[in-house]
């Protein structure tokens, strides 16, 4: 490819429900427009089985399905997909550049940060050491491996009550390890879990260590009211703790929040003018898939009024 061809109107970094948006609104309104979308395009709900909540599937629809829709139809609509990492990206001049994992230079007037959020983990040492060979942080990915097994999921969250009552596919038992003494999973889950015979949930619980030898045997678990400990003899653990923004490309350019989220006003404008940010690594609050697809259309209608306004000058 020639340079001239890896320049476009509107650049997208980040391929969930708010970049493919934002790629089909960008594309539809006449942009030359690209989505950089990393090797296997779709974001975090390429982790998610079924999705019941996203308007328009009377049924659900699995995650991977849901995302493959929205590529095509970004595809269809004339927006280039490619698929490779943005390793870099050079915001303090227009026209901005970002580096993919290739080496190859894109350069575009207007960008829309769509990178989404990464999920955490725990932060213990034992953990790290079995990360792989027992402690996974997907559940959709994983689960399959524990067929007749005894796993846990450590979160109490949307996400864990989802993770847990997924793994009873497979598994002969599931611990939900939360640390407080109520769920923040919404109502329909928490009905869901604590109607599942095959889940015991555990409250007021983190897990302190982990133990085993080539594989995981073993999960420690304290109360945190009372200090008492807890061996849990198993051999898978999911860890379903939240979420932190993605904002590597972006550090030392973009103003971020105290908790690391890109800022932006009512209109998905970051600090540099010409790029926008929209979807779970600008939503602190939300991090629905229908909200960053909103998100999305915000942002490429911004960048839209944006570009004309630079083009008009
Ligand atoms: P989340 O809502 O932030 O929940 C994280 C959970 O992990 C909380 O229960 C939290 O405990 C616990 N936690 C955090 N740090 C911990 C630590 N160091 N040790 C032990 N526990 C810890 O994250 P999420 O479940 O991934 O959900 C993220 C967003 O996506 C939410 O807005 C959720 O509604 C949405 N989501 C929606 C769906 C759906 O609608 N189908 C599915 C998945 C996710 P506390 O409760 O004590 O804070």
């Amino acid at each position: 490819m020639n340079e001239k061809n890896n320049s476009y109107d509107l650049l997208i970094i980040g391929s969930g429900p708010a970049g493919f948006t934002a790629a089909i609104y960008g594309a539809r309104g006449g942009l030359k427009t690209a989505l950089i979308g990393g090797a296997a395009p779709g974001g975090q709900l390429l982790q998610t089985t079924e999705i019941e909540n996203f308007p328009g599937f009377q049924e659900p629809i699995n995650g991977a399905d849901l995302m493959t829709r929205m590529l095509n139809q970004a595809k269809r609509l004339g927006a280039a997909i490619l698929q490779e990492e943005a390793v870099k990206a050079s915001l303090k001049i227009s026209p901005f550049a970002v580096t993919g994992s290739s080496g190859t230079i894109y350069t575009a007037r207007a960008i829309i940060a769509a990178t989404g959020a990464r999920a955490r983990w725990l932060g213990l040492d034992s953990e790290k050491k079995f990360i792989g060979k027992g402690v996974s942080g997907c559940a959709t990915c994983d689960g399959f491996f524990y067929r007749g097994k005894e796993v846990c999921v450590v979160g109490g969250g949307d996400t864990a009550v989802e993770d847990a009552l997924f793994l009873t596919k497979f598994a002969s038992r599931v611990y939900l390890v939360h640390r407080r003494d109520q769920l923040r999973a919404n109502f329909r889950l928490q009905e869901k879990i604590k109607a599942n015979p095959k889940i015991e949930i555990i409250y007021d619980c983190v897990p302190v260590e982990m133990l085993g030898d080539s594989k995981l045997k073993t999960v420690k678990i304290k109360n945190v009211k009372t200090g008492a400990m807890r061996e849990l003899n198993l051999t898978g653990v999911f860890i379903a703790i939240g979420h932190t923004p993605e904002t590597a490309v972006f550090e030392g350019q973009l103003k971020l929040d105290e908790e690391g989220y890109i800022s932006t006003d009512e209109h998905k404008n970051t600090s540099v003018p010409g790029v926008f940010a929209a979807g779970d690594v600008m939503d602190r609050n939300y991090k629905q898939a229908i909200v960053a697809a909103g998100a999305g259309c915000m942002a490429a209608m911004e960048a839209g009024k944006y570009l004309e306004a630079v083009n008009s000058n």
